[in-house]
């Protein structure tokens, strides 16, 4: 079971023993029985049928020996960085992280005595000179939110393993369908399940994969954290994990070809697509990606409110990895926390827009975007 499209249909799937179902059964107690069991089943432990039925699925797509499923995506971040940072530990993190994590890492990290840099550039090379005795882990994001920049994940790995440094990713925009990157030599991966994994804008969860010896440590903190999953919630995300390839590979074939009608556009300056032969982390891209993923940004000339307004069938939405096509502007939600002035050290321009492509028919949303534009 090594295509991607069979790990999401069969991966994990409980055996119903009673009825002969097809499908996983919901487990929703709460309470089980510890005399005649081998493990001792309880929520918080991460452990009930749904939370492992769904964990399996997500580990084998991710070619990971373990994981751990959460109730948000930050609750799998969180937990993984204070289960392994303490008291006089140092970080290293990219820049233009996710602005939650961000955000967490400025107000939360001094407070608990944990100190970090922050290293504004996708070569690999400017992580070596931010690394102090002191240095944990390396925490990165490719491609990167919202302009979809690329980092040399096999280089940094060999970098960080050869200084006995944890490696770190949250590859929420890429869907384990477009980027595996335990294969590329990263120690953690971490995902946002409200995005790609749940996949219908209804779910909020999340999961970090790792080896085996890895996720015991985490889940020793996330006993303790209490991040767990519900059993409904497990399920939903599993039914959702079933088409995930199929979703991914149509939402990256439409992210190409809106950038493709983007880049020709008088009205639009700058599109930043991986999947764009003249992005800067093309070559990258295209080497530890199978697919260049379902997001992309660019910057319109005009008002930005303006022209979303004009849109008919692409939604103006926070949150992204949707089957419907979502469009958002980065200065007002996602980076709305982080300063104007540092806002503009990273690159985000007040007239960035990020779509997140959807799984409908592509003309459509290509016609949807030109009319847009002829009433601006
Ligand atoms: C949404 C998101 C998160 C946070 O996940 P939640 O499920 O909202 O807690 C983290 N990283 C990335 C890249 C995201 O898009």
């Amino acid at each position: 079971m090594n295509s991607k499209k069979t790990q999401c249909i069969h991966s994990g799937t409980l055996k119903d023993d009673v009825h002969q179902g097809t499908v996983s059964p919901i487990y929703t107690s709460t309470a089980y029985d510890y005399v005649n069991v081998d493990i001792n089943a309880y929520p918080r432990y991460f452990n009930t049928p749904n939370q492992q039925a769904v964990k399996n699925k997500i580990s084998a797509l991710e070619n990971a020996e373990d994981g751990l499923v959460f109730s948000s995506g930050m609750a799998a971040i969180t937990t993984v960085l204070f289960s392994l940072l303490k008291k006089g530990d140092h970080a290293i993190f990219q820049n233009d992280l996710y602005g939650g994590t961000h955000y967490t890492i400025t107000t939360q990290m001094e407070r608990f005595g944990i100190e970090y840099t922050f290293v504004d550039s996708m070569d690999w090379k400017d992580y070596e000179p931010a690394i102090k005795a002191s240095t944990k882990l390396i925490y990165v994001e490719t491609p990167s939110n919202p302009l979809l920049k690329i980092i040399d994940l096999k280089a940094l790995t060999n970098m960080a393993r050869s200084k006995k440094i944890i490696t770190l990713i949250d590859n929420t925009f890429a869907s384990p369908i477009n980027q595996n990157p335990i294969d590329q030599g990263v120690d953690i991966v971490m995902h946002s399940g409200t995005k790609y994994l749940g996949g219908h804008s209804d779910i909020c969860c999340g999961a970090a994969l790792a080896s085996r010896s890895l996720v015991e440590g985490i889940w020793d903190s996330a006993i303790k954290m209490g991040g767990s999953l519900d059993a409904q919630s497990c399920y939903l995300l599993e039914r959702s994990l079933k088409t995930l390839a199929l979703r991914v590979n149509q939402q990256n074939q439409n992210a190409q070809q809106i950038s493709e009608f983007l880049s020709g556009h008088e009205k639009i300056s700058n599109v930043y697509y991986p999947g764009l032969t003249n992005h800067p982390g093309h070559d990258i891209a295209k080497a530890q990606m199978s697919g260049f993923g379902g997001m992309l940004s660019f910057e319109i000339r005009t008002d930005p409110n303006a022209f979303v307004k004009k849109l008919e069938l692409i939604k103006s939405a926070m949150s992204l990895g949707g089957v419907e096509s979502t469009i958002t502007c980065p200065a007002q939600t996602s980076h709305s926390k982080i300063s104007a002035e540092e806002r503009l050290k990273v690159g985000i321009s007040d007239g960035l827009l990020r779509v997140s492509a959807g799984i409908e028919d592509t003309d459509d949303l290509i016609a949807d975007l030109e009319q847009a534009l002829t009433m601006i």
